[in-house]
């Protein structure tokens, strides 16, 4: 059993300049496994395609030849699984059944952390499938160097062959991959439809699957002709959700939330360094979340100058990069504005 949705395929896998990297370097190691990049870490955001590209290395070489043994598991299963077989006895079932792999397509690896006793079985069968020159493949949300609590020796491992990422996807890939999901449904969508679409949703493809999933089903269960504003009314509740949170007045609120002070003292310009921080967190995120203009951004934080905002970003980027636990704080606060 390789665990293989077979409907994530190299050949519905949109490319663009975001994954191209990505999908170069797999298709590679689909080609020759064990020879081209071993491991393969491919990281990046939720919902940009890190899981439709790992069953699509596993599909392509089935279809190749169904004897070379390939297993898809996140890294949560292989957890699991780990338990089990200490509970039921039967560790060499589990070590086997690994370590005689072809191909491990493990996903979402940043879940070991913590898992000391995870980590110490995969760091095994990683080495018994490296020695053995098989293909390991693994994804994750973040880079090697950025997962926070897991074994310096998992990690060197990891950054042993090719670490690539896949980014959100600009406007034109979106389209592509709109285009692309409604084919796959037999839904036709205007060129209007498809662009006011990709303009809405920006960040994660997963969301937009589910839209083109909501505006098919509408359209086959009220047999709607769909045009642009029957797309406009059907998705208005996501979208203003969408809007609800991601504007700047609901980023302050969250940032000075998270650090225990009043929106109104956060903005009260007052020099303290507990303030003051947490300000510029919330300018940074302003300025990353949303499309705002820094004159607007400005006034929303009742600045003098553009200088100030443009100041605030930079510092906190260059701080983010020397302080693993600013990073990890901005994560959790771009989650909750985010709702997710
Ligand atoms: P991740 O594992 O990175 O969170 P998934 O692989 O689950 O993301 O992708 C979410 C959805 O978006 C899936 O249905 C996947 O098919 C689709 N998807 C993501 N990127 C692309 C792409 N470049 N082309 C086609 N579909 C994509
Ligand atoms: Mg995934």
């Amino acid at each position: 059993k390789s665990n293989l949705n077979p409907r994530y395929k190299f050949s519905n896998f949109v490319v663009g300049p975001n994954n191209q990297l990505t999908y170069a370097a797999s298709y590679a190691v689909a080609e020759s496994l064990g020879k081209a990049y071993n491991p393969l870490f491919i990281y990046g955001g939720v919902g940009l395609g890190k899981t439709h590209i790992l069953h699509a290395i596993g599909n392509h070489i089935k279809e190749k030849s169904s004897k070379i043994k390939v297993l898809y598991i996140s890294s949560e299963e292989f957890t699991n699984e780990l338990i089990n077989s200490i509970q039921y006895k039967k560790m060499t079932q589990f070590r086997n059944k690994f370590r005689e792999l072809d191909c491990l397509l493990i996903d979402d690896i940043q879940f070991i952390s913590k898992k000391e006793r995870t980590e110490e079985e995969f760091f095994h069968t990683f080495n018994t499938l490296y020695e053995n020159q098989k293909q390991i493949v693994i994804t994750s949300d973040k880079p090697p160097s950025d997962i926070r609590e897991i074994e310096e020796r998992l990690k060197s491992r990891f950054s042993w062959g090719l670490i690539v990422d896949i980014q959100p996807p600009e406007l034109e890939t979106r389209i592509a991959i709109i285009k692309k999901k409604a084919e796959n449904y037999n839904l036709s969508l205007t060129d209007d439809i498809v662009e006011f679409l990709a303009k809405n949703f920006e960040s994660n493809v997963r969301e937009i699957e589910g839209i083109i999933v909501k505006i098919n089903a509408y359209s086959s269960l009220f047999k709607q002709k769909i045009d642009i504003e029957f797309v406009e009314t059907i998705l208005q509740d996501v979208i203003e959700r969408k809007q609800n949170t991601l504007n700047i007045e609901n980023i302050q609120e969250v940032v000075a939330k998270h650090f225990n002070i009043t929106k109104d003292t956060m903005l009260s310009g007052k020099r303290d360094k507990h303030i003051i921080l947490p300000r510029e967190i919330a300018i940074f995120l302003s300025r990353k979340l949303t499309q705002h203009s820094l004159s607007e951004i400005k006034t929303k934080f009742n600045m003098k100058s553009h200088a100030t905002i443009i100041n605030a970003c930079s510092k906190i980027e260059k701080e983010i990069e020397k302080s693993p636990q600013l990073k990890e704080i901005i994560e959790k606060i771009e989650k909750n504005i985010k709702n997710v």
